[in-house]
């Protein structure tokens, strides 16, 4: 020990002297056990190459996630699907959502003890059945493991059956003592937990088929203390380097989102798949048609992705939050966007802009038709683009007691960054979003009070309007029916459509109506595009 003490002395002095030694900010994370190790290695690598210093909390799985939707501040918090309630809290930036590593449900025994076969369900079965004791980690705890564990008994149907032989435990950890002190004959939690307790070793890690992996996504919280020093911490904790940490813990490390597409040099039109709406017949009539002259009263829900040379611009946000389509997967999401028109979602917005290569960060601009339910759904995840809105239909947005709309789908936007397009917009309401002419938004209120359409001019498809909810049924069209009582305004929906119709009449444009079943099932979908 003697000789520690001027070294320490040699090694202060030093810093001194190349004036290195400051307060160093320090960001607070919080993560669920399961990712601890990984987090503890990488801190290190972190505080060395950044000028931040990391105060980590480790927690359980649902306690971390209750202690973010609770609003407790963390700068970056790590958290584990699905997460509606955090989504919904308006703790965490939803659009920076970063999926860091999965991790899988392991068996140990103790060091020493033969492994056994754990390759199929069936033995996994076979074993449970077999062994006098098992441990695992208290689910009633919040232990994600211990909760993905119950269900992987249940789903077996042996729960019940093997229900004596449980030993639960506080946590991994004690889990895996459970077996070292040989008080029970096998013991399960999170792989990367069994990787780091003395007196056990791994088997290996449950078949993917009866034991879904748990993911750790991390976030930077709406009130970081320093968002670009969280964002900094994001990045560090999703990039290769922290990969391979990922991989020596016994974790599985997101894969590095899809290589983005060369920018293109002419605009290009994707149509992406954000649900159908199931109408009611008296939703149907409504829209002053009756069901014999629509035929196909279901409405689908498209969103639509503009990739320009000069950035992306989304149009409309689907039906559901990505959230609950995940949480309902395998089966489809639903929800009653009113008491006649219910929504089924399949495919998440994200999953589908993720498969062309972008992830909502690199969304530019980000625009609705309007405000409605149908077409904001997943606003909030475009939180760090820049909002292309009227507004007349922002102050609609955000009034209190509106019925007709949904704050929690896009209430981070009211701090997002946003440009008023009617500031800048010409005579004729539009406004041109890459200044050339091929991406342009025109107002047609009445619906609601800030109802545009989009008109895009493309180099081999040429004019596409796609024109929102001027329409729903062609035949609104086609018969020049009177718009429908429950407009925002009738009488100025009735003057847009008759605005609108002169302007397609005179450019000849083609007209997209966003809810007709038979022209938007006939579009060909993403990852085919119009250019
Ligand atoms: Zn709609």
């Amino acid at each position: 020990m003697k000789k520690m003490f001027p070294l320490v002395g040699i090694a202060v002095l030093a810093l001194f002297a190349g004036g290195t030694v400051r307060a160093q900010e320090e960001i607070s994370l919080v993560a669920p056990g399961g990712i601890q190790a990984a987090i503890e290695a990488l801190i290190p690598g972190f505080e060395h190459t950044s000028p931040y210093k990391v105060k980590a909390t480790f927690g359980s799985g649902l306690g971390t996630k209750k202690q973010v939707a609770d609003g407790v501040p963390f700068d970056v918090p790590i958290i584990q699907p699905p997460y509606p309630e955090v989504l919904d809290s308006g703790h965490v930036v939803v659009s920076s959502a970063t999926p860091l590593a999965r991790v899988a449900v392991g068996v140990a025994v103790r060091t020493g003890q033969k492994k056994p076969d754990i390759s199929t369900p069936a033995k996994v079965r076979a074993l449970l059945l077999s062994v006098k004791s098992f441990s695992y980690p208290d689910p009633s705890g919040g232990a994600a493991a211990g909760v993905s564990f119950t269900k992987t008994l249940q789903d077996m149907g042996i729960y019940e059956q093997v229900k004596p032989k449980i030993h639960l435990s506080r946590g991994g950890a004690a889990a895996m003592e459970a077996v070292a002190k040989n008080e029970v004959e096998i013991g399960l939690t999170f792989y990367s937990e069994i990787l780091t307790e003395k007196g056990v070793e791994a088997v290996g890690v449950l078949p993917e088929s009866i034991s879904p992996r748990t993911s750790l996504v991390a976030f930077v919280s709406t009130h970081a203390k320093n968002p670009e020093a969280a964002n900094v911490l994001v990045r560090y904790l999703s990039s290769p380097e922290a990969a391979s940490t990922y991989r020596k813990v016994g974790m599985e490390p997101a894969p590095p989102p899809a290589a983005k597409p060369a920018p293109s040099k002419t605009a290009r039109l994707y149509v992406l798949d954000c649900g159908m709406l199931n109408i009611d017949p008296e939703g149907v009539a409504r829209y002053h048609v009756t069901q014999k002259e629509v035929v196909e009263s279901r409405m689908p829900v498209p969103c639509f992705l503009v990739v320009h040379p000069n950035g992306t611009l989304l149009w409309d946000t689907g039906t559901i939050p990505d959230a609950d389509v995940e949480r309902a997967a395998p089966r489809p999401a639903l929800y009653d966007v009113n008491p006649v028109s219910h929504a089924v979602v399949s495919k998440t917005l994200k999953s589908q802009l993720a498969a062309l290569g972008y992830a909502p960060a690199d969304i530019t601009y980000v625009a609705i038709s309007h405000a409605h339910k149908d077409h904001t759904a997943n606003l909030n995840q475009f939180a760090a683009s820049t909002w292309l809105v009227r507004p007349i239909e922002r102050e609609f947005m955000f009034r209190p007691g509106n019925e007709r709309v949904e704050p929690k789908f896009y209430n981070q936007l009211e701090r997002a960054k946003w440009i008023d397009i009617s500031k800048d917009e010409s005579k004729d309401a539009e406004y041109d979003v890459f200044r050339d002419g091929t991406v342009v938004i025109k107002a047609a209120p009445g619906h609601t009070p800030g109802h545009e359409v989009l008109v895009l001019n493309l180099a081999k498809s040429g004019r596409i309007m796609v024109a929102g909810d001027l329409y729903h049924y062609p035949p609104e069209r086609t018969f020049a029916r009177r718009p429908p009582d429950n407009e925002f305004n009738v009488e100025q929906s009735a003057a847009s459509r008759a605005m609108i119709e002169e302007y397609l009449k005179k450019t000849k444009a083609t007209i997209w109506i966003q809810h007709d079943y038979r022209t938007i099932t006939g579009l060909k979908k993403a990852p085919a595009f119009y250019e």
